[in-house]
């Protein structure tokens, strides 16, 4: 069975209505998954092109969206010891808790 946790994140609703606060659901990390705290996060063109939907033809967005892949933060949780130069990010688009 898999468990789930209710996070902060930013999203947007649609490709216009811009970025807001919105509580979405995680699942628990798995054993091969590193749990951190996001202290920064960067906003680069592709994340306003897939907010925006700019990319329907080959890659539509699904909303809700929230963007951000460039970010620092800190290890909170590893089951496992990883190589350090191993980190797997989980998907951007979010299920609506
Ligand atoms: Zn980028």
């Amino acid at each position: 069975m898999t468990t789930t946790k209710k996070v902060p994140a930013y999203a947007a609703q649609s490709a216009t209505s811009g970025l807001a606060p919105l509580s979405i659901m995680r699942r628990e990390p798995r054993p091969e998954d590193v749990e951190i705290e996001i202290l920064f996060c960067g906003i680069c063109h592709s994340d306003l092109h897939s907010v925006r939907n700019e990319w329907s033809e080959f890659m539509a967005t699904n909303y809700p969206i929230v963007p951000g892949h460039e970010i620092v933060g800190a290890s909170q949780k590893s089951a496992r010891q990883l190589p350090s130069t191993r980190l797997a990010i989980l998907p951007r688009s979010a299920a609506v808790s």
